[in-house]
């Protein structure tokens, strides 16, 4: 893999901008912390939100964290590639960051809501759309009540919105169950390395040797 991106680098070729989505309790976090520490060639994006830290959450590692004011101030100063509003808060993915990791060849992971995945997906064609499914309905409200960080009124906001973002599961490229971290995560790399093969992200080399073809 590692050489994969050196490759990818001395090509000039970008990383892939990589969307997971799932359901609040689909266990998306560990699945990303997992793949960063176990596979090499990835960047995460952290990013900003209104609401606010949940014990044991550090700024800068698990989000930015910013008022409502500052948040807008970010929106007006056209610092997002996208955002959006999940339950009462504003979400949003910082520009910068993104655009020089993918330059630098490696694969962005964006760990976003749904709105927010359809936003990526019009601006950037060839991003790569990932929803991480629970094995089973039980099995994710199990999850989100165990978790112990949220009132069961925010919990079932969260039920709530599953059902809604159910409907959108679609309109993304694959899914992916997650019965089992290390399973779900071997699976995942292997669909973003699979990707990079798929001729909507190989259209500068297609180009190419078009090209090179007339001219013979
Ligand atoms: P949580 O409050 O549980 O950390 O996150 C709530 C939801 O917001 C999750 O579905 C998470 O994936 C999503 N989210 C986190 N960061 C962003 C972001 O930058 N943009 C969007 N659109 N959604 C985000």
């Amino acid at each position: 893999m590692a050489q994969n991106r050196k490759e990818r680098v001395s090509k000039g070729m970008k990383g892939i901008l990589t969307v997971v989505s799932g359901f609040a309790g689909a266990g998306k976090g560990t699945i990303m912390n997992t793949l960063i520490r176990d596979y090499p060639g990835y960047a995460l994006s952290v990013s900003a939100t209104s609401r606010r830290p949940r014990e044991g959450e550090k700024e800068g590692v698990n989000y930015f964290f910013k008022t409502r004011e500052e948040f807008e101030e970010m929106i007006k100063n056209d610092e997002f590639l996208e955002h959006a509003e999940y339950v009462g808060n504003y979400y949003g993915t910082p520009r910068a960051f993104v655009e020089k990791k993918l330059n630098e060849g490696l694969n962005v992971l964006l760990e976003i809501e749904i709105q927010g995945a359809m936003q990526i997906k019009k601006a950037f064609p060839d991003s790569l759309l990932v929803f991480i499914m629970p094995p089973s309905a039980a099995i994710l409200k199990e999850r989100l009540t165990n978790r112990g960080t949220e009132s069961p009124e925010v919990i079932d906001k969260r039920m709530h919105r599953a059902v809604a973002e159910s409907e959108g599961i679609e309109n993304y490229d694959f899914i992916v169950i997650n019965d089992e971290v290390d399973k779900c995560t071997e699976t995942l790399h292997n669909i973003i390395l699979s990707a990079a093969y798929q001729p909507v992200r190989q259209k500068e080399f297609i180009e190419q040797v078009r090209h090179d073809l007339k001219e013979m």
